[in-house]
């Protein structure tokens, strides 16, 4: 338990509460929130709602309370946290990694700030210049990725529609030397062809000019319809962008403008020729895109297609070119934002050969990802990520219990069976092959022909019919919360999700016509050019059918988990207490089922139904040994161990504990809290 924590602040440790149930956690939460406590703990893991209003519980005096204690010494804090991920790094030679997970604007990324923050104010006490540079770099690489990953959306003014992994390695000293990033589905849907907002647009002038941008944003359909794009970065981030001007260069400006641009495009025809309505916007297009205006034309308008040995050009209906100039604006914006992480890659990678080779080279990495999402319309991207909340939830079980299981076997502690959910079932449900809804999903967009969304629900109701966790309008025709026919339903871990199928399809296929692959491959622009190198291929070449999204999404989460659990984990759970950016209210049914949706309850059992509590010998006595006379100034036994025994026998907590070889275990957090108030008595 944390010191310096009195219980008028609530219980700094969730595993403390008298019963674990939904209204007991979020009467903690909520009282420690009111009292200015954004942070909790359930064991090891932090729980933070988001304050909304700036708090000075970031500076150097309060690293420097945090800086090599150890968990409990402290008030909760995302510092102790990411002290204990660089203990365990440098002093047990450890890869470890730190899980921020929450939903849209519950402070994951100003989290993962604040964990590179202290990292880097630990680190390089001798001031090494290159580690200086590494700090600066990596500090500096999230505001290049916010600057153009990032949107304002309703939920949050600066919201980051990636998830981002990233790697810090550090040499012998513990010092960073390097790192790397990895970033997890661009929501490019969403972001650039419908959505709701406006960007701002700020930018020199000159540049603006010679970019052929227009400040207005509405001047822009993408953004009208609400487009989700930012094109010039808002306030600081311009600036650092100059700074780091070295490998982002002015490309990826004039291109996401281009993106937008195209948006503006219309088709219409005359007879049965579709046509560009505003063919000027074709010439700016092709300037930016450092290609000749008719290559444009034509692969905006046709598309090549191999019939048996002959090569023709078809021409495209209106629907058909609309649909190829959205998936192209989606492409573009997605290439160019690997392209950027590709860059800033090069940039921070571990420089130095002897220390990537022969060094003892550890890596602390930091995963910002988004939380469990139920919109009032949840389609493809919820479901990817709510499956990725799964895969992240089925590893946190695995860990918990496995690093549980590793410590009362190395205590000498029998083995107690855990009573928790699995939720192994539904990451199968998801990814089986063949049977799972990502294969049922890529099988009907292999079919030829038209493939419906309808045809895709119907074959996963035949196949899943009798799962426990799917369910649908034609499976279950009274249940109430499925509206529509399109409805499908999961039970997920963390609750029921009703996903509507439209979009299903279509988004999964993903596809970008050849011509514009190829338009690209032959621009004059070698960055440009670069991106596309499936553009090389002629018509009659392309046999390959590219990954379907969903195939690619899941190797991704499958390779992240691999990663992870290959490292000591240590979590963040962060929670938004309400929609309007408020610092003072705590809106309990929002926060609720947040609670609910992160498995917070769920983490409390897992925790709890081992032991609440262990401590060595030597720190428990320091704590409490004042309670009992034996132990009081100091113990004559054979040893703390010896000592700790009577010290709980005379209390009457027998029952209550294990002894392991170096740590008392306590299983009920009831005998902590009485063991506390003997100690204030004192
Ligand atoms: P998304 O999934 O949309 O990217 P997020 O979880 O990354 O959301 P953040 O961008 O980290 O959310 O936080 C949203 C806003 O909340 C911040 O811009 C900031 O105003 C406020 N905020 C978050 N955490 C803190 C904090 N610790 N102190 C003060 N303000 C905070
Ligand atoms: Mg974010």
């Amino acid at each position: 338990m944390a010191e310096h924590e009195s219980l008028e602040f609530g219980k700094a440790d969730f595993v403390l509460l008298d019963n674990v149930s939904l209204e007991e956690f979020l009467a903690n939460l909520k009282l420690r929130f009111e009292k200015g406590r954004i942070y909790s703990y359930i064991g090891e893991v932090v729980v933070s709602v988001n304050p909304y209003r700036a708090m000075n519980i970031y500076g150097r005096d309060t690293i420097e309370q945090y800086k090599g204690r150890e968990l409990y010494e402290r008030p909760p804090h995302l510092f102790a946290i990411a002290d204990a991920a660089y203990k365990a790094m440098k002093r047990r030679n450890k890869d470890t990694c730190i899980v921020i997970s929450g939903e849209s604007g519950a402070g994951k990324t100003e989290a993962s700030k604040y964990i590179m923050q202290y990292i880097a104010a630990i680190t390089n006490p001798s001031q090494r210049a290159e580690v200086e540079r590494v700090k600066n770099m990596l500090l500096k690489s999230n505001c290049v990725l916010e600057a153009f990953g990032n949107a304002k959306t309703n939920r949050n003014d600066n919201s980051s529609r990636f998830g981002k992994y990233m790697d810090i390695n550090f040499d012998f000293k513990g010092d960073p030397i390097g790192g790397h990033i990895n970033n997890y589905l661009l929501e490019k849907v969403g972001r650039v062809v419908h959505a709701r907002e406006e960007q701002r647009m700020q930018g020199d002038e000159s540049l603006l000019r010679s970019l052929h941008i227009q400040k207005d944003p509405t001047a822009y359909s993408y953004i009208k319809v609400g487009g989700h794009i930012k094109v010039f970065h808002s306030n600081s981030t311009l600036k650092d962008i100059k700074v780091l001007k070295g490998f982002i260069e002015i490309l990826p400006i004039y291109e996401e403008h281009c993106v937008l641009l195209q948006g503006n495009l219309k088709f219409g025809n005359d007879g049965d020729v579709t046509l560009i309505e505003n063919s000027k916007l074709v010439a700016v297009l092709g300037e930016l895109l450092s290609t000749k205006e008719e290559n444009v034309e034509k692969a905006l308008l046709y598309r090549t297609v191999a019939t048996g040995r002959d090569v023709i050009d078809k021409q495209h209906t209106d629907q058909e070119a609309s649909y190829g100039r959205d998936a192209l604006a989606k492409a573009i914006y997605e290439r160019l934002f690997c392209w950027i992480v590709g860059r800033i890659n090069d940039i921070i990678e571990v420089k130095n050969y002897d220390a990537r080779i022969h060094g003892k080279n550890t890596v602390i990495g930091v995963l910002d990802i988004y939380g469990f999402e139920i919109f009032q319309n949840n389609s493809f991207e919820q479901f990817c990520i709510n499956y990725c909340n799964e895969k992240l939830q089925q590893l946190f079980i695995q860990l918990v219990l496995k690093q549980e299981q590793e410590e009362y076997q190395r205590e000498g502690i029998p083995w107690k069976h855990i009573d928790y959910f699995n939720n192994q079932i539904i990451v199968d449900l998801v990814e089986l092959q063949h049977k799972g809804i990502f294969s049922v999903l890529d099988e009907a967009c292999m079919n030829v022909g038209k493939v419906t969304d309808e045809m895709f629900l119907q074959a996963l109701n035949s196949k899943l019919a009798k799962h426990a966790h799917y369910t649908s309008r034609k499976l279950s025709p009274t249940d109430k919360s499925l509206e529509f026919d399109r409805d499908f339903r999961i039970r997920h871990y963390a609750g029921d999700v009703v996903y509507s199928v439209l979009g299903f399809i279509d988004k999964n296929k993903d596809t970008l016509f050849q011509d514009f692959k190829r338009l690209l491959y032959n621009s004059s622009n070698p960055v440009l050019k670069a991106m596309w190198p499936e553009g090389k291929l002629s018509i009659t070449e392309v046999t390959k059918r590219p990954l379907t999204a969903a195939t690619l999404f899941k190797n991704s989460m499958i390779s992240l988990v691999e990663n992870l659990a290959s490292k000591e984990p240590y979590y963040v759970r962060c929670i938004k207490p309400n929609d309007v950016k408020s610092p003072l209210l705590f809106e309990y049914e929002r926060c609720k089922h947040q609670v609910e949706y992160l498995g917070l309850l769920e983490n409390v059992r897992v925790r709890r139904a081992g032991f609440a509590n262990r401590q060595t010998y030597p720190r428990f006595l320091q704590r409490y040994k004042m309670i009992s006379e034996f132990t009081w100034p100091n113990h004559d036994l054979p040893s703390d161990r010896e000592a700790v025994k009577r010290l709980l026998q005379g209390c009457g907590f027998e029952h209550d504990v294990a002894y392991g070889k170096t740590k008392v275990f306590i299983r009920t957090p009831r005998t902590i809290f009485s063991l506390e108030e003997q100690r204030a008595e004192m």
